[in-house]
């Protein structure tokens, strides 16, 4: 079996490290859930307890890793990092959940896709803070419980309409992460580019905010594109014209949609004739999985006003029409 990986591992993956805020207070934008999380996170600290489990919900790259890392940052305890795939069997989560030290964090991504039994045990340790572990096989095994010790459960998941109810239920605050306005986007940038130690002028972090789909995992990749630039071009500091030379070359939209935002709304135009189209209609056309579909690529095309939602499927609206340069027909009034 080999694996294959998706992207190159190596300088980027270094620099996402770095690029990464440690505490609450470098955290950029999303004012009402970090002030939210600071009360919550305080509030535990004065009582000398760790904190109820949290929930991290909302489209990947916009910072659940970041955040979990920051409250096991904010706590000064230890973090544990596994994901719901990653878990093949509950005795797997069994066992990490027994090695857990007091006021650990553990922090699990893609929590919705943990196998089922693994999701049973995983409530009933976040309630009672308890672990049955099975000694033995067959007719022979018997379950010795376990006590544990408080720890908080940090889950994330780009899905939280997939959670079963009773483990949604365990957790005590949920934190909803959405696209960051370009604002945000562009003091990300700067902190970005203070970090990396390369000036960058505000309207080109504007230019590249732009480009960012409100995501802050690919403003800081297209940075990273953009400082090559300015490396090979010696140029002391990035202005905006370095910035659209330099992601037109690597065929960024200008409006930040990606492969999969650009090919559902060619989908939707050039074949369904502007909508409405179902979802899983569309998902085959663009041979993508519905889920992908609706919680990665629809929210910001919703949000930014290429597409509505309606009772009958999906639309594309004038805009959309626009970006991709064809002619809507007569009757598209949206
Ligand atoms: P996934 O769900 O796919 O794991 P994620 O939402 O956990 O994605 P992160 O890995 O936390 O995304 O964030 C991506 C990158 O963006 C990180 O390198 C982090 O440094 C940066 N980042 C995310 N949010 C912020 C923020 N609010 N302020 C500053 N940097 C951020």
């Amino acid at each position: 079996l080999r694996m294959v990986q998706a992207a190159p591992i190596g300088a980027d993956a270094v620099s996402d490290e770095e690029l990464r805020p440690q505490g609450l207070d470098e955290f950029i934008g999303q004012p009402q859930l970090k002030a939210q999380m600071k009360l919550f996170l305080d509030a535990a600290r004065k009582r000398g307890v760790a904190p109820d489990h949290i929930l991290l919900a909302g489209p990947p790259g916009l910072g659940k890793t970041t955040l979990a890392m920051i409250v096991a940052h904010e706590l000064e305890s230890a973090i544990r990092v596994t994901s719901g795939p990653a878990i093949a069997h509950a005795g797997d989560l069994a066992s990490i959940l027994s090695s857990l030290e007091e006021g650990e964090v553990l922090f699990i991504d893609e929590i919705h896709r943990l196998p089922r039994p693994a999701e049973e045990l995983l409530y009933i340790a976040m309630e009672d803070f308890r672990v049955d572990v099975v000694v033995g096989k067959g007719p022979g095994a018997s379950s010795i419980p376990l006590t544990l010790p408080r720890f908080t459960v940090v889950g994330a998941t780009t899905r939280e309409g997939m959670l079963p109810a009773p483990l949604r239920a365990r957790f005590g605050f949920t934190a909803h992460l959405d696209f960051y306005p370009r604002s945000e986007m562009q003091r990300l940038i700067q902190r970005s580019s203070a970090v990396l130690g390369l000036p960058v002028d505000d309207d080109a972090a504007d230019q590249l905010a732009r480009r960012s789909r409100g995501t802050p995992r690919i403003a800081n990749r297209l940075l990273r594109r953009v400082r090559d630039w300015a490396v090979v071009h010696d140029l002391p500091r990035v202005d905006a014209q370095a910035v659209i030379e330099s992601l037109d070359l690597y065929q960024i939209d200008t409006e930040g949609l990606d492969r999969l935002d650009m090919a559902v709304l060619e989908a939707i135009c050039r074949n369904f004739n502007g909508g409405p189209v179902g979802l899983n209609n569309l998902a085959a056309m663009v041979g993508e999985e519905s889920e992908t579909v609706e919680t990665v690529c629809e929210p910001y095309l919703v949000r930014e006003g290429f597409l509505i939602r309606t009772p009958k499927g999906r639309v594309a609206t004038r805009k959309a029409w626009q970006h991709l340069g064809i002619l809507p027909p007569d009757d598209v009034n949206v």
